[in-house]
């Protein structure tokens, strides 16, 4: 069990003005922020991070959407911070997702959920690292 976790603040949120209260959420939550950055993804960059999806119906429009706009991007501490950072967030679908949660409160469909976060330790190192040099890290 890994102590870290990675995030980003998606295209639709920071569009939408809403990511000083999704920070605020994660805060709140108990994660301590290690790095954090205010970015753009180009095309090629999104298709690179979500290479693990690129056989899934809506990678290509993920893709489009996931460069369309800034992103903020997170690393960010707790005891079991993979889990606890997803239980944060809810369910992909926001229709889904618990009331209180991050998609629930600011996601606007299955695709522009507001927010991403890692789904397993490894994964959160891979994609911590994909955005961060160790020198960023604080
Ligand atoms: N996604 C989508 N349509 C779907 C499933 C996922 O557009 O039917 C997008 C959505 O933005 C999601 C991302 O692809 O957050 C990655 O999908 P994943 O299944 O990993 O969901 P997550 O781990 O983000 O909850
Ligand atoms: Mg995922």
């Amino acid at each position: 069990m890994s102590n870290r976790t990675f995030t980003m603040i998606k295209p639709d949120a920071t569009a939408a003005g809403n990511t000083g209260k999704i920070i605020d959420k994660i805060i709140e939550a108990g994660f301590s922020i290690k790095a954090m950055k205010w970015t753009k993804l180009s095309l090629a960059d999104a298709q690179k991070f979500y290479e693990v999806h690129a056989e899934r119906p809506f990678y290509g429009e993920l893709c489009e959407y996931m460069s369309s706009a800034p992103i903020v991007a997170a690393i960010l501490e707790k005891d079991n911070a993979v889990e606890s950072f997803r239980k944060l967030i809810g369910a992909t679908d926001p229709t889904k997702a618990e009331p209180g949660t991050i998609r629930a409160m600011f996601a606007t469909s299955i695709a522009a959920n507001a927010v991403h976060g890692s789904d397993s330790d490894e994964n959160a190192a891979i994609e911590g690292s994909f955005f961060f040099a160790g020198r960023e890290l604080a």
